[in-house]
C-alpha cells in the first residue's frame, strides 16, 4: 500500500466499525469470501459485491448483516462477495484512504482482456480479480456496493434527512 495517489487527507472521521469478515473466508463456492445462497428453485443469479475498495466498509456491513440474519433468496441464487480482501483487512479508520487498494484500483481491471493479459504485473488486485472473475461472469445481475467518505455537494443539506 505504497501508492502515492492514496496520500490524501481524510476530511471526515470514520464513524462506522468495519465488521470481522473472517467467518466468511471458508465458502461454498471454492473461492474464499464468495458465498452462494441457492434457493434450489429456478430464477436469476444475483451477485452483491462489497469492498471492491478496502476503505469502503458499507458493503461489508450490509453483507455481514444479511448473513448474520440468515436471509435466503426465495428463488434463484444469491451470491455475496467480499472482493478486495487484502486492502480491507488493512483498513485503518485513522487513515482510510491508504487502504483503498493495495497495488491498484480493483475497479479498473474489468476491461476486456486485462485479466487475461499474461504480461500484466500480478498485483494483489489482479490476482483476486482473477479468482472471482468466473463467478462474476456467470451471474445475471450484479449490485456493487460502494460507500463514500465525503459528500458530493457540501452545500446540500438534505443528506441528514
Ligand atoms: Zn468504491
Amino acid at each position: 500500500m505504497n501508492d502515492p495517489k492514496l496520500d490524501y487527507i481524510n476530511e471526515f472521521p470514520v464513524e462506522l466499525v468495519n465488521p470481522d469478515i473472517s467467518p466468511y473466508k471458508t465458502s461454498n463456492t471454492g473461492v474464499d469470501y464468495i458465498i452462494t445462497l441457492d434457493s434450489g428453485l429456478s430464477g436469476p443469479h444475483v451477485f452483491i459485491s462489497s469492498i471492491v475498495h478496502g476503505n469502503e466498509p458499507c458493503g461489508a456491513l450490509a453483507l455481514d448483516w444479511f448473513l448474520k440474519n440468515d436471509y435466503r433468496p426465495l428463488n434463484g441464487k444469491l451470491t455475496l462477495g467480499f472482493m478486495n480482501i487484502e486492502a480491507y483487512l488493512a483498513f485503518d479508520p485513522l487513515n482510510p484512504n491508504r487502504t483503498r487498494w493495495v497495488d491498484e484500483d480493483f475497479n479498473r481491471l474489468w476491461t476486456e482482456g486485462v485479466l487475461e493479459d499474461p504480461k500484466r504485473k500480478r498485483t494483489s488486485e489482479f490476482v483476486r480479480a482473477n479468482e472471482v472473475k468466473n463467478i462474476v461472469s456467470e451471474v445475471d445481475y450484479l449490485l456493487d456496493i460502494h460507500s463514500m467518505q465525503k459528500t458530493l455537494c457540501s452545500s446540500y443539506d438534505g443528506w441528514n434527512a
